[in-house]
């Protein structure tokens, strides 16, 4: 079909997204002990070869992410839920944990396709050099039907974020408190769902939390040409994606916040959070790993993803 790509080749994304992530660290983009859990370490380099304009994508939409949700556990003094829709291989949970950030509860949703492998990945024997993930838990694992683990205040479960009934069931099992402050993170997910579906979720999450903020990162500014490059490269990796539904514009992206309920929403292009968000010390470190010839396809690049922070 061409406007609701199947459900597996939106899975593979978390494959490609992990892999690239991996890719990234390895090449000393960001710090993160806990990635090569995930990632698929014996892929061959050339395959993982990536531009570096790639890299440093993805080290803007993982460093913007992380900023976000910390300014947010900072402001309610750690007593936050962090709630992390089509969660993939995300390591955000750890990289907390490990800086010593408190929390109420961390919860991830994905398929549970995706949950299940992630489960097998977090409980796999621990070799010599890698990091035991299963430490950063307040209590012992539990797992049930393979897909969903419950481990002290850090929930990973399957669910199908177009199901409102299956996610609030799932959800229902994290014993979440409606009251507190509850931010949720959707990098890269809304954009694999129908303009319909992704209206809805927005709207259930306002309905169902007193403080709820959102972090939504994801391609924006359709045009024709940008969408059929993003699909030949995903094509090139067996990933098969047609019709993504992506918002025209940044006015776009507010109005459907705001339709929800969302008070207060704020829309940056990816060049506006290289430039205007996030450190500049860090931006010039970033920018130096591989020397880029000239600026004009990152800018390219970075003009057609954005990130969304909307909040009660
Ligand atoms: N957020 C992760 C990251 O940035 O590394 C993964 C991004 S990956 C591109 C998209 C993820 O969204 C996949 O893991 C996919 O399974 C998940 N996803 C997309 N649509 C979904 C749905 N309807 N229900 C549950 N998960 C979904």
């Amino acid at each position: 079909s061409n406007s609701v790509s199947d459900d597996y080749s939106v899975q593979r994304t978390n494959d490609d997204a992990t892999q690239c992530k991996y890719f990234a660290v390895q090449k000393g983009y960001w710090k993160d002990d806990f990635i090569s859990r995930f990632a698929n370490s014996s892929a061959n380099v050339a395959e993982a070869r990536r531009f570096p304009e790639i890299s440093m994508g993805y080290w803007a939409r993982t460093a913007a992410v992380e900023k976000y949700v910390r300014e947010f556990l900072t402001e309610f003094d750690e007593n936050v839920q962090v709630i992390s829709l089509g969660c993939g291989f995300d390591t955000l949970f750890w990289r907390l944990a490990s800086s010593g950030t408190k929390l109420a509860k961390y919860v991830e949703v994905d398929f549970s396709s995706v949950t299940s492998k992630k489960i097998r990945h977090i409980l796999k024997p621990v070799g010599p050099g890698s990091i035991d993930l299963k430490k950063s838990f307040s209590s012992e694992a539990v797992v049930s039907h393979h897909a969903d683990l419950h481990a002290g205040n850090y929930h990973l479960v399957g669910a199908d974020l177009r199901q409102a009934n299956e996610l609030n069931q799932k959800l229902a099992t994290c014993q979440l408190d409606h009251d507190l402050p509850t931010i949720f993170i959707a990098e890269c997910v809304l954009v694999y769902m129908s303009a319909d579906s992704s209206s809805s979720l927005l709207k259930q999450i306002v309905d169902n939390f007193r403080k709820p903020a959102f972090v939504n990162y994801e391609q924006f500014r359709t045009s024709d040409a940008f969408t059929k490059v993003m699909e030949q490269n995903l094509g090139e990796r067996g990933i098969q994606l047609h019709g993504l539904e992506m918002c025209e514009s940044a006015e776009k992206q507010e109005e459907r916040f705001r339709t929800a309920g969302f008070k207060t929403v704020k829309v940056l292009d990816m060049n506006q959070v290289f430039n205007t968000f996030l450190d500049k010390e860090e931006v010039s470190r970033i920018a130096n790993i591989e020397k880029l010839d000239e600026m004009e396809l990152l800018e390219q690049l970075l003009a057609h993803y954005c990130i969304v922070f909307a909040r009660f």
